[in-house]
């Protein structure tokens, strides 16, 4: 489906991802010369002829392989579409992936992988905190079908968690471990290397156990894992790949092989995204790296002014990690800005963090993140509020804590924002 690299057409450059966002694996002449790809808003293609429609249908369910000189073929929406497979391929170029398949949520991308991967008596080791919907699949949801799935913190040692997966009896059957760094609200960051390792010790000669990781926060742009050996990575693109909090969608990257199983199932699940959302997020990407830089550099500006601010207890960002901290080097190691994610605790309680949000003017009272307008939320009460209270107090999400997704808007406009707001207390 999707055309060569330009890079390598006309020359021997190597054109990076934020120059191929606009053309790349996308032929104009296909579709009567349109600059942008249009939404091909179709239930079904039509073959060309019988042996045409066999053919591909022989290579959708793997009867056969692509022969040399042959493309797979457009069937049907629920298995391909090129808003969906250009889409794709244009994800695939920040992480250099081999293949992605997107999906209409986050949840979805999620779900649709881990269930395709994992079977009954399997075990699932995953970092604490992980996102609502996440925490819940894994607890109560996989529990059902017999796979069991137990919880690491970001403070624990490799020896440590090593022990945890043995304390369960049924470290033979470990088969994925997945983690969320940084972390949500705390920006608590998981070693890969050490997650890689630790896969490693309990892989045998015929079962690999696969890392995968939801890179929401600081991917595709500022974090690459599966340069650091991950199998799989996971996206929310509601969140900085969408960016304008207009679209729910999901995506996932990897190996050939492993993507053939997920977009295999995807299928079956009916959990592709729409040709419109893969329109949309095509758009999207196009301006990804600017808004992400630009959202990257307010934030380092908002922390460093909150930090220094009276009434704010402490502020949870990348960017203030010193040399010397527990994760500096992780974070040297794995990230490649601090993004533009803050969390700060106000000094008081609930009663006190509420009065701020409220106050705020420019920047939005709502959950999600990661849009070009700024939004800040209360993380005990709203998106943590499932999580059991010990969990909470374990990872520093208290009553005191305000979560803020900064957006592209002046940064000096945001914190006058957050300045008048604070005064209020
Ligand atoms: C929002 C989010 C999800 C879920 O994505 P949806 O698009 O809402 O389904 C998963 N993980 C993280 C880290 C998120 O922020």
């Amino acid at each position: 489906m999707a055309a060569k690299s330009i890079s390598k057409q006309k020359s021997k450059r190597v054109l990076k991802p934020e120059s191929l966002m606009m053309s790349y694996g996308y032929k104009p002449e296909l579709s009567e010369g349109a600059v942008k790809c249009p939404i091909f808003q179709t239930s079904t293609f039509v073959f060309k002829n019988a042996e045409e429609g066999k053919a591909f249908f022989e290579v959708a369910y793997g009867k056969r392989p692509l022969g040399p000189h042959e493309k797979t073929g457009l069937i049907y929406s629920r298995i391909n579409n090129p808003d969906l497979e250009i889409l794709e391929n244009r994800l695939c170029l920040w992480d250099e992936a081999e293949d992605g398949a997107v999906f209409e949520s986050g949840m979805a991308a999620i779900t649709t992988t881990v269930l395709e991967l994992l079977k009954p008596g399997d075990l699932l080791l995953h970092s604490e905190p992980i996102y609502g919907g996440s925490d819940h699949f894994f607890k109560h949801i996989l529990e059902k079908f017999g796979i069991h799935s137990i919880g690491f913190m970001p403070n624990q040692s490799k020896e440590e968690i090593i022990k945890l997966v043995k304390s369960t009896g049924k470290s033979d059957r470990l088969a994925m471990i997945f983690i969320e760094s940084p972390a949500n609200p705390t920006n608590d960051l998981i070693d890969m290397k050490m997650c890689v390792e630790i896969a490693g010790l309990f892989s045998t000669k015929d079962k690999k156990v696969l890392t995968a990781i939801d890179n929401t926060f600081l991917g595709p742009v500022f974090s690459h894992p599966l340069k650091h050996g991950f199998d799989l990575v996971l996206y929310s693109a509601t969140k900085y790949i969408g960016g304008h909090s207009d679209v729910i969608a999901g995506a996932c990257i990897g190996s050939k092989a492993l993507l053939k199983r997920v977009k295999s199932f995807r299928s079956i699940m009916g959990t592709m995204a729409s040709p419109n959302t893969g329109w949309l997020l095509m758009r999207s990407l196009e301006t990804l790296k600017m808004r992400m830089t630009l959202q990257a550099e307010n934030a380092e500006k908002i922390a460093a002014w909150l930090n220094k601010h009276p009434k704010v207890e402490k502020v949870y960002y990348l960017g203030l990690l010193k040399k010397g901290d527990k994760q500096y080097e992780t974070y040297k190691r794995q990230c490649l800005s601090p993004g533009a994610m803050i969390s700060f605790d106000v000094k008081g309680g609930e009663k006190k963090a509420f009065k701020v949000l409220n106050a705020m003017q420019l920047i939005k009272l709502a959950v999600s993140l990661g849009s070009t307008e700024s939004l800040a939320e209360h993380p005990y009460s709203m998106t943590h509020a499932p999580v059991n209270d010990e969990l909470k107090m374990k990872m520093n999400l208290t009553e005191k804590m305000i979560r803020l997704s900064v957006g592209v808007e002046n940064y000096e406009d945001i914190i006058a924002d957050i300045e008048q707001a604070l005064e209020k207390i």
